[in-house]
């Protein structure tokens, strides 16, 4: 999947800092997963490092990790940068890890305690990336991507389970708008034909204005106000 890249330079959160030595499960597995020049036989520490939409890990000798984490531990979780990632004893890579053995171990959370907020904004904030509480048909935190234009996008989102979720719901709204804004499908036009049969009334406008009560366009409005 083409990835928005990590920038280590701009604010980035650690999700977790989790340690894996020799003796630990798939060990041999989990390696694997790095160049031959950054394996370390006697136990690795990874950071799990997040933007709102992007992701990265890295990785150093676990002996750095234990000391990040006796200088800098929180009690957030996850929580911000509390001092400099020991950037001469390791190496960054792009994403997380995600063979099969890496997912059952890597952190699931959302990007905002609570699941709900603003991810990204396209375009002037007419097409939106924003986590939402558990959905009628997962029961689980969803991400979705809304446009402010359209309206009539199909809403169903993605489990958000973590920064590749959230990632392939930037991606989506992104193609929305290299295809271009196309606020009417002809079913929808059809749809809004009806609703709209009367004297002066603008079919396209009660669309954007039952959004903007009632539907994502509303939602967007009380995460922005919020925040
Ligand atoms: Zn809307
Ligand atoms: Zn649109």
């Amino acid at each position: 999947m083409n990835r928005p890249a990590f920038a280590p330079a701009d604010p980035f959160r650690i999700t977790q800092v989790s340690r894996h030595w020799p003796a630990c499960r798939n060990f041999r597995d989990l390696q694997e997963s790095w160049l031959p020049e950054h394996r370390h036989e006697d136990g690795f520490a990874l950071w799990w490092l997040e933007q709102p939409v992007a992701s990265a890990v890295f990785i150093a000798p676990v002996v750095f990790g234990d000391l990040y984490l006796k200088e800098f531990i929180s009690d957030d979780v996850p929580f911000a940068p509390k001092g400099p990632l020991p950037i001469h004893a390791g190496a960054f890579y792009d994403g997380w890890p995600n063979t099969p053995v890496w997912s059952e171990i890597s952190p699931k959370l959302p990007w905002h305690p609570g699941s709900e907020g603003i991810l990204i904004e396209y375009d002037g904030g007419s097409v939106v990336v924003l986590e939402q509480g558990p959905d009628p048909v997962y029961h689980e935190p969803t991400v979705i991507w809304h446009c402010a234009v359209c309206h009539d996008r199909d809403q169903m989102g993605a489990v958000n389970d973590g920064p590749d979720a959230r990632m392939a719901m930037a991606m989506d709204a992104l193609e929305h708008l290299r295809r271009g804004h196309d606020p009417l499908s002809p079913l929808l036009q059809h749809q809004v034909a009806i609703a709209a049969r009367g004297p002066g009334a603008d079919g396209t406008d009660l669309i954007g204005r039952a959004c903007r009560t009632n539907g994502p366009c509303a939602d967007i409005a009380r995460l922005r106000a919020a925040h």
